[in-house]
C-alpha cells in the first residue's frame, strides 16, 4: 500500500455524515481524520496538515467560517464546504472567504468524490498556467498566448471582457467561482451593476460558444443559480 496518500481533515459534527464521508474516502485511497468541532478541527489542522480539508459550516461551538478565517491566515490548503440547501448565503460567504467549494446535504459518493478531486487538482495547478499552454475542453479549444478561441477548430470572436471572463473560469476548470471572485478578477472592483454586467456578458460567451451538441441545451459552463458560474470539466461531458 503506497504511504503517499492525499490526507483529509474532516471536521462534522453529525457523526452518520463524518463516518460517511470517511468511509468512502477511506475505501478510495486517501487518508481520513475527523474532527467534531471548530476547536478539535484547529487543532487536527495544525498538527496534520491536511491537503484537504471538508468542512461543514454548522458546528456546535463555532460557525465553520471561523475555521476557514483561521486555515486562510496560514494556508492555502483545499476547503470543501458541506452546507444545507437553505444555506444560500452561508455558501457564498464561505466561498468568498476563501473555500474552495461546497457540497449539498445530502450528497452521493460520486459527487463526493468528483468534488474531492476537483479540489486537490485546482490546488495542484495553484502554480499558474505555462506559457504555451493550449486549454480544451470537448470541441472548444483556448490558446492563452494569443487570447483565442475555437470552438470545433473555427475561431470564435470574443470582446476582451469575454474572454477574460471565459479564460479565468477555464483556468479554474469544474470549480465554481461566485459572482463576487469573477467579477473582482475581471474588473477588479464591485459596484452594484457588476452582477448584471457579469450576466449579460456571460449570456453573450455562451451564445457565441454555442451549445456542445448541436440543438441542444449544453453548455461548457454552467450557472449555479444565486452563487456563481462553473466551467465544466472532461469527465463531466460525455
Ligand atoms: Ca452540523
Amino acid at each position: 500500500m503506497s504511504n503517499n496518500k492525499y490526507k483529509v481533515l474532516i471536521i462534522e459534527d453529525d457523526a452518520n455524515i463524518c463516518s460517511f464521508i470517511k468511509t468512502i474516502l477511506e475505501a478510495n485511497g486517501y487518508q481520513a481524520i475527523a474532527a467534531g468541532n471548530c476547536a478539535q478541527g484547529k487543532m487536527m489542522f495544525t498538527s496534520y496538515v491536511p491537503d484537504l480539508i471538508i468542512l461543514d459550516l454548522g458546528l456546535p461551538d463555532c460557525d465553520g467560517t471561523e475555521v476557514i478565517r483561521f486555515v486562510r491566515e496560514s494556508s492555502s490548503t483545499a476547503i470543501v464546504v458541506l452546507s444545507a440547501r437553505s444555506d444560500e448565503y452561508d455558501k457564498v460567504q464561505a466561498l468568498d472567504m476563501g473555500a474552495n467549494d461546497y457540497i449539498t446535504k445530502p450528497f452521493g459518493t460520486e459527487e463526493l468524490l468528483a468534488r474531492v478531486r476537483v479540489a486537490l487538482r485546482n490546488r495542484r495547478q495553484e502554480s499558474g498556467i505555462a506559457p504555451g499552454t493550449r486549454f480544451t475542453l470537448a470541441d472548444l479549444e483556448i490558446n492563452y498566448d494569443k487570447r483565442q478561441v475555437f470552438v470545433k477548430g473555427e475561431e470564435v470572436k470574443l470582446t476582451q471582457t469575454e474572454y477574460n471572463i471565459l479564460a479565468y473560469l477555464s483556468e479554474h476548470v469544474g470549480k465554481i467561482m461566485t459572482y463576487a471572485v469573477i467579477i473582482r478578477s475581471v474588473w477588479g472592483v464591485m459596484d452594484s451593476g457588476s452582477i448584471k454586467k457579469l450576466q449579460v456578458n456571460m449570456a453573450s460567451i455562451r451564445k457565441k460558444l454555442g451549445s456542445r451538441i448541436d440543438n441542444d441545451n449544453t453548455h461548457y459552463i454552467i450557472n449555479e443559480l444565486g452563487v456563481g458560474y462553473r466551467m465544466l470539466e472532461e469527465s463531466e461531458i460525455e
